[in-house]
């Protein structure tokens, strides 16, 4: 609960809404955004507003005015939550972690900056040599990560085209010793392809050194130096982009019986930046090994389109593996080592998830599918750990706990990720049967097996209009939109099986540059080795959430939900649709009713009794009460609200804002 401002800020805390409406919650996020007030609580939770302009906000006098101090001591802010998110950690020895969420240009990546300046400023007071060169690496690790996963799109000029999730680890002074990053699904097909007015990964930009990405060259350049990457390991990434731009060059010709490379100066280029041999690239180009029936190995030529395919593959395939790969080799250098938790204590962590918010667009795809799943999965999360942690704090204070009855979304998360029944399950069927299984072939299945189920619907089970062909219409978060999303198969098969030529492979794994070889270790392996049932795209990433939302249960959360205000990034509009819309989606105003269901307001005695014992002649002038908790009482029952509220062991919990509010007036009137 925020410092109660100026009423003229509009309510700093959604809790102390009058009733609790899209209305009325429009009505004070959109006064906030007027006059300056990004941030807003609804509890410990921050709902933030993207400004589009830069705020004077986050200097340094502002972290000195959060440092150690309580949430409720300052006007919200991320830096309240991050010192919160801190403190836990280094009082309670609690891990922690930090959930952002919203959509492309809401403000994720910004505030999860934010949030790591935050506790770098406020760590290592004593400028211990080791432990700042821990906290540069860390925060040069962001540089060189939205270089290789950043992309200029038509919805955010820097937008994160993968997940992140980031743990910080301390010792038990509370400074920083290293920390790990995970990455989700990398949307690798930008690499071949992007939409009208889109741009490819910046690196790619940067390698080129065109004019507006020069600088940026020269910071990630320097940032890959501190981190602590070799000038081999550096070049070598170069020269993977360079391969990857040649690939871009090279088209393929028939004659009706034998396919040819168009581009033999690509290919020479392409040898010689890979350190493989040029007849061995021409080979991977045009051909693939096969096994037969019958346990023979043989060589099949490609089509025009199998080769284009193959290139294209390749290509992402490339740029994949040397993302994951530049995330491993930080890890590598930023993970603690020699922690003797005998010797030093407890090793805490405060995780960090920048992770892409729910996307709805008009033609939505496998990856708009795997990234609301992984959304659906943390949503439902987010409603349990909140339920939980004021069930905990009503448990701690002795108050009687009333049940709360919400919408469950794990029908949602069932739909898709059950053993044998879910999509995922019938996506991963169709990709491993043999013979030719289409998109549409898919779909029949699904709906044979799910139109039964009351969140699945497809044209085919249901009347759509007919320009939906071949749609599957999951009616995801129906609870919160009025709307279903709506998905296309089309191409849901080649997505999910993300093949690639063991050619491709084994070209790379014997490559003399062993930065690249390190990276194709499943190179090695011959054509009658390679595992008939490999992973699909789907799984793995089913797999990497359910690992992630492992991980974050067992932390003590902290939430920031983050709002694009509008689409022109005009830093004075908000636009009440798309506003309400993301309010929605975001189960906000669920929230505000789960955190007001008992209790709206609650404030420790002391603190309460320091704003209001002005208001009641048994604490003022002097205090005539023996206990801060008998002072507090005073003040409630003088003012007639004692049915409003509970005492808590520490805390005063009073039920409706309203009779928060006469408090306040009456304070204001003094
Ligand atoms: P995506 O999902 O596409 O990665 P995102 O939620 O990470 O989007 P950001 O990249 O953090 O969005 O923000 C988009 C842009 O909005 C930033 O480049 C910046 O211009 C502006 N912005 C966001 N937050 C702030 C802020 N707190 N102050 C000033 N500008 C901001
Ligand atoms: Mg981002």
């Amino acid at each position: 609960m925020a410092e109660l401002e100026g009423l003229e800020f509009g309510k700093s805390d959604f809790v102390l809404l009058d009733e609790v409406t899209m209305e009325q919650f429009m009505e004070n996020l959109k006064l906030r955004f007027e006059k300056g007030r990004i941030y807003t609580y609804i509890g410990e939770v921050v709902v933030s507003v993207n400004p589009y302009r830069q705020m004077d906000i986050y200097g340094k006098d502002t972290i000195d005015a959060y440092r150690g101090r309580e949430l409720y001591e300052n006007p919200p802010h991320l830096y309240a939550v991050s010192d919160a998110a801190y403190k836990a950690m280094k009082r309670r020895a609690k891990d922690t972690c930090i959930v952002i969420s919203g959509e492309s240009g809401a403000g994720k990546t910004e505030a999860s900056k934010y949030i790591m300046q935050y506790i770098a400023a406020i760590t290592n007071p004593s400028q211990r040599a080791e432990v700042e060169s821990v906290k540069n690496v860390l925060l040069k690790s962001n540089c060189v990560l939205e270089a290789f996963g950043n992309a200029k799109t038509n919805r955010n000029d820097n937008s994160s085209r993968f997940g992140k999730y980031m743990d910080i680890n301390f010792n038990f002074n509370g400074d920083p010793t290293g920390g790990h990053i995970n990455n989700y699904l990398l949307e690798k097909s930008r690499v071949v392809q992007q939409q009208d007015g889109e741009r490819n990964f910046h690196s790619f930009y940067q390698v080129l050194t065109s004019n507006n990405d020069r600088s940026s060259h020269k910071a990630v350049m320097n940032a890959l130096g501190v981190i602590g990457f070799s000038e081999e390991e550096i070049s070598s990434i170069y020269q993977i982009l360079a391969s990857i731009l040649l690939l871009g060059n090279i088209q393929f010709e028939s004659d009706g019986e034998n396919v040819q490379v168009l581009g033999q100066e690509a290919v020479k280029h392409i040898s010689e930046l890979t350190s493989t041999d040029p007849d061995s690239v021409t080979k991977s180009l045009l051909f693939r090994t096969v096994a037969t029936g019958g346990g023979e190995v043989i060589e099949k030529g490609h089509s025009e389109q199998d080769a284009c395919f193959g290139r294209d593959a390749f290509a992402k395939a490339l740029y994949e593996r040397l993302f994951g790969w530049i995330v491993s080799r930080i890890n590598s250098i930023i993970e603690v080592k020699d922690y003797n938790p005998v010797l030093h204590g407890k090793n805490t962590v405060i995780g960090v998830l920048d992770i892409y918010g729910f996307e709805i667009f008009d033609n939505n795809s496998f990856e708009q599918f795997c990234i609301n799943y992984c959304n659906e999965k943390l949503q439902q999360l987010f409603i349990e750990l909140i339920l939980q942690q004021e069930q905990g704090e009503y448990q701690r204070e002795g108050i009687t706990w009333q049940h709360i009855d919400y919408f469950n979304n794990q029908i949602i998360v069932d739909l898709v990720e059950q053993p044998h029944k879910g999509i995922i399950s019938i996506l991963d069927e169709a990709c491993l049967s043999v013979g030719k299984v289409t998109d549409t072939v898919c779909l029949d299945s699904m709906d044979t097996k799910l139109s039964q189920h009351p969140h699945y619907t497809s044209r085919k089970v249901s009347s759509f209009p007919s320009c939906w062909t071949d749609t599957i219409v999951l009616l995801l978060l129906n609870y919160f939109l009025s709307s279903p999303f709506r998905y296309s198969v089309e191409g849901f098969l080649d997505k999910n099986k993300d093949l690639l030529f063991q050619d491709f492979k084994r070209l790379m794994y014997n490559s003399s540059n062993p930065v690249l070889k390190e990276m194709w270790p499943d190179g090695q392996l011959s054509i009658t080795e390679v595992t008939k049932r490999p992973l699909t795209a789907a799984t793995l990433f089913k797999n990497s959430i359910v690992a992630l939302v492992d991980k974050l249960a067992c932390k003590e959360p902290y939430y920031v939900r983050c709002i694009k205000p509008n689409e022109m990034k005009s830093p004075v509009l908000l636009d009440d649709a798309r506003c309400q819309h993301q309010v929605a989606y975001l189960g906000l105003l669920e929230n505000v009713m789960v955190r007001r269901a008992g209790f709206a307001y609650r404030q420790p005695y002391a603190r309460f009794l320091q704003r209001y014992k002005m208001t009641c002649e048994y604490t003022w002038p002097n205090h005539l009460m023996g206990s801060d908790r008998e002072a507090v009482e005073a003040i409630v029952t003088q003012h007639g609200f004692q049915d409003d509220v509970a005492y808590g062991h520490t805390k005063l919990f009073v039920r409706t804002p309203r009779s928060l509010f006469s408090l306040e007036q009456e304070r204001a009137a003094l």
